[in-house]
């Protein structure tokens, strides 16, 4: 980590009047780094409070990113905002000089949408995106009115596990529609773009992509939007903390040890986006033999004991199961839970467990932030 690679991760934060990003705004007046403690000025001439504040918060949490995504300690970050003009003193884009201030924040961009949920994982293959279908499938079959954006715009998996493949995409006027199936209307940029072309963003480019999907994406109203994020830490997580108003995040985890440091990482990074961590999922738990007997070829418990050691709940274990794998292939992961046979009742057991621990979770943030007055629910 040295100045110029804080200068880059700067990139990522948009100037809040300026249209551009606070490095091509001309903004960040002085870099400086040492033995784990950066500084950094930003000239905030102009910006009312609210903007000075949301500059600050947010050029601390890209460098503690960075910082992260270089492995390296972090003491302390301080940011300054002074006075100063920035270089760029007009606007790339949008309002005029005259234009009245802005909000504090970004209008929240799905006024329409209850909660919105991110599903991560601190590694790919671990079962995130099948972690985040099947949330989003149990909570639809609950009566809830369900959307699913798939975030993983480096390596979009919906269109395969939703079985999105011969559907038509339909545009009206700047908006799409989403996709309507197995109960939750779903989006992906697997259905934009070429399926098989390698799709390789710059982090601005990841930027706007994520931005367009969640804003041009005709969702309607919602209870919950299910957000299937890329593996790891990184843009795209950022860029979500920025534009969206977010619940809180689901870290899905495979029971080893070494999954779990990646996990960690995962939980760190939500944590220092200021977004809550709802709760941990272990899948690949155990594997139920024909035998009838639980085998737990990884490691079962793993995750759950790192959920304590971190102070989080744990959501629930799903196990290892060939026909989920083969559902998910198929594009039909309601069977998960409608299949009635005994070799299926401990994966519907378990999904409908991790659903209705995960509607607990999002009440209780509910409550804690003031989103929610309570409910009694007597089944
Ligand atoms: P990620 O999103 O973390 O990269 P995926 O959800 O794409 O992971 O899962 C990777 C592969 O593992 C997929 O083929 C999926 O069907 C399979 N898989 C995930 N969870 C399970 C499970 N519990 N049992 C069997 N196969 C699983």
């Amino acid at each position: 980590m040295d100045k110029d690679s804080i200068r880059v991760a700067l990139t990522r934060v948009p100037h809040p009047t300026l249209g551009a990003d606070v490095v091509t705004a001309g903004a960040v007046s002085k870099i400086a780094y040492c033995d784990g403690y950066a500084s950094i000025r930003v000239a905030g001439g102009g910006l009312h409070d609210d903007h000075r504040r949301g500059l600050m918060q947010q050029v601390s949490a890209a460098v503690r990113l960075h910082a992260q995504q270089a492995m390296e300690a972090l003491a302390d970050v301080h940011v300054e905002i002074t006075e100063d003009e920035p270089e760029l003193k007009s606007p790339v884009k949008g309002p005029s000089p005259s234009a009245p201030v802005q909000q504090a924040k970004p209008p929240n961009p799905l006024p329409n949408v209850r909660h919105v949920i991110a599903v991560g994982a601190g590694k790919g293959g671990v079962g995130k995106s099948t972690i985040a279908v099947n949330l989003a499938v149990g909570l639809a079959r609950r009566g809830h009115a369900v959307g699913l954006m798939d975030g993983d715009i480096y390596g979009p998996s919906l269109p395969t596990m939703l079985g999105l493949g011969a559907m038509e995409t339909i545009v009206r006027g700047k908006m799409i529609e989403p996709f309507f199936v197995h109960g939750v209307k779903a989006m992906t940029i697997g259905k934009l773009v070429d399926s098989e072309r390698p799709l390789i963003w710059r982090g601005p480019m990841a930027h706007g992509a994520f931005k367009q999907l969640v804003e041009q994406t005709n969702w309607g109203e919602l209870d919950y939007l299910v957000i299937d994020l890329p593996p790891g830490t990184g843009d795209v997580a950022l860029t979500m903390a920025q534009v969206l108003r977010l619940t809180g995040a689901v870290v899905v985890c495979t029971p080893q040890r070494v999954a779990q440091d990646d996990a960690v990482r995962a939980v760190r990074m939500f944590q220092q986006l200021s977004i809550e961590v709802l709760g941990i999922v272990e899948n690949m738990s155990y594997f139920v033999g024909d035998d009838g007997r639980e085998y737990d070829l990884f490691g079962r418990g793993g995750a759950q004991m790192m959920a304590q050691r971190l102070g989080l709940p744990f959501l629930g274990a799903v196990p290892i199961n060939m026909a989920l794998r083969e559902r998910s292939d198929s594009g039909e992961p309601v069977g998960n839970f409608t299949d009635g046979s005994d070799r299926n009742r401990p994966l519907a057991e378990s999904l409908e467990r991790l659903v209705s621990n995960l509607e607990g979770q999002v009440a209780l943030a509910a409550l804690r932030t003031g989103q929610a007055t309570p409910t009694l629910t007597i089944r």
